[in-house]
């Protein structure tokens, strides 16, 4: 989904302040410290420096990270200078434009798809047209030394002919701004050595930064509060099993993990030259496979990620992403999604009977209904929505019952049974 950053913010924003969160803006981190009680944050505010103390301190501060810098955490990875990538609002020729497929055909060029990086053997060109703003107009080039000076419109347009090979006519986008017009020489690939230092936790590109290609940064970074959120709350809260904060690590490092393997894969992908070219005949032959199109596409959205639940023989199920079940429940149909906004641990009991009296673990919200096509009878969903415990059976055995005591007690510390 394309949505600007800015929406994103602003929904946030509306939900942190509904929950009662206080936002400070305008109030910088410019030291930390901790010791076996607390973590205690110096901030430098519009009334001078104060010190914030807390249990905890999450750095969600970008590449940069104070946080990350003072804790000690290094930061590995590559840095390459080998690119220039520019960016502008600018309007291209209306006659260029097709109506119908949202493409460019640019006259002595050829057609240029919309919202894709066009790669050909001078560089990348990026045609969009984002609903509700201007045009957007981008490329990527090789060994070039990026200009000195601000970026201008004509810089764009120089670097958007030299790729496409015939002049490229790009006029300023309407109203005052501001306008995007921006210039990135360069890029890192970098991925935390460690998440957390004692009371300090890093979520975000405070975590991990790599090549925007594809789009999964927003993502990545969101999956990361999301899965930290309920444990850091079971922590604080003094419910937390043992080792649980620790899972984060665990489970997310390898996420980022994922996300800085395909970005470079796909950044070799785009650079030119003939063994590139031939390199993308032979991805693109492949890409005509539906499986690998399938197993590429869950490994881009990061749908594709299994957390390890600790189970010896899991239902396939175990440790994804739970589905966004339709249920027809005794009080009308809901979704899986909506049921979730609670961020509670839940248990859907899709069985025909019903699970039995006592199965259902202390502190876990039981939700009964019915969901004819789902892949499983009974989840255990995690306040994150992955699947900590699934049964595909009508009638699941002691076994099995057993089983999501034990994922229960694992994930909530809820090993006791609400009584019959
Ligand atoms: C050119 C470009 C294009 C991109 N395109 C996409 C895209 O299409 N899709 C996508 O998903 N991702 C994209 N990304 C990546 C995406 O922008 C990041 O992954 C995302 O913004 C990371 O969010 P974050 O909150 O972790 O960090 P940031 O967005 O960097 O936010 C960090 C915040 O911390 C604040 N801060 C920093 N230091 C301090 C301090 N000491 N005290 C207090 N506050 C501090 C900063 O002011 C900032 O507000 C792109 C990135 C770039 C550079």
């Amino acid at each position: 989904m394309l949505v600007p950053q800015a929406r994103v913010t602003q929904v946030l924003t509306e939900r942190a302040r509904e929950l009662g969160v206080e936002i400070r803006h305008g109030h910088e981190l410019t030291g930390l410290s901790q010791d076996g009680e607390a973590v205690t944050a110096t901030v430098t505010g519009p009334r001078g420096t104060y010190r914030l103390p807390a249990r905890h301190l999450v750095g969600a501060d970008g590449g940069r990270s104070l946080t990350r810098k003072l804790s000690g955490i290094a930061f590995p990875g590559v840095t390459r200078d080998d690119t220039v990538s520019r960016t502008a609002d600018a309007h291209l020729p209306a006659e260029w434009m097709d109506e119908a497929t949202g493409a460019l055909h640019v006259p002595g060029y050829g057609v240029v798809p919309p919202f894709a990086h066009h790669r050909n053997e001078r560089g990348v060109f990026v045609f969009a047209t984002p609903p509700g703003r201007a045009p957007l107009v981008s490329t990527m080039e090789w060994k070039r030394a990026g200009d000195d000076g601000p970026m201008t419109l004509e810089e764009m347009r120089a670097s958007a002919s030299r790729v496409l090979g015939v002049d490229v006519p790009l006029t300023p986008p309407d109203g005052d701004g501001p306008h995007l017009l921006r210039r990135l020489t360069g890029g890192n690939t970098r991925l935390a050595e460690r998440y957390r230092d004692r009371r300090v936790l890093l979520v975000g590109d405070a975590a991990h930064v790599h090549s925007a290609i594809g789009g999964p940064g927003l993502n990545l970074g969101l999956q990361d509060a999301i899965n930290l959120g309920w444990k850091l709350a079971a922590e604080i809260r003094g419910d937390a099993p043992p080792g649980l904060l620790d899972t984060y690590e665990s489970e997310r490092r390898p996420a980022a993990h994922r996300v800085v393997v395909h970005t470079r894969a796909q950044s070799a992908l785009i650079a030119p030259g003939g063994d590139v070219t031939a390199l993308r005949e032979l991805f693109a032959e492949l890409l005509a496979d539906r499986d690998t199109v399938r197993r590429i596409a869950d490994l881009m959205a990061g749908s594709d990620v299994r957390y390890d639940m600790g189970t010896a023989s899991p239902h396939p199920l175990t440790g994804r992403y739970a589905p966004d079940l339709v249920l027809r429940t005794g009080s009308g149909t809901v979704r899986l999604a909506a049921l979730t906004v609670t961020a509670r641990p839940l248990l859907l009991d899709l069985t025909e009977d019903g699970l039995p009296a006592g199965a259902v673990p202390e502190g876990v919200e039981v939700v009964t209904g019915r969901a004819p096509d789902a892949p499983a009878t009974a989840l255990l969903v995690r306040p994150d929505s992955y699947v900590a415990w699934a049964s595909s059976s009508p009638h699941p055995d002691t076994a099995e019952l057993d089983a999501l005591r034990a994922a229960a007690g694992r994930w909530f510390g809820a090993v006791r049974t609400v009584p019959a």
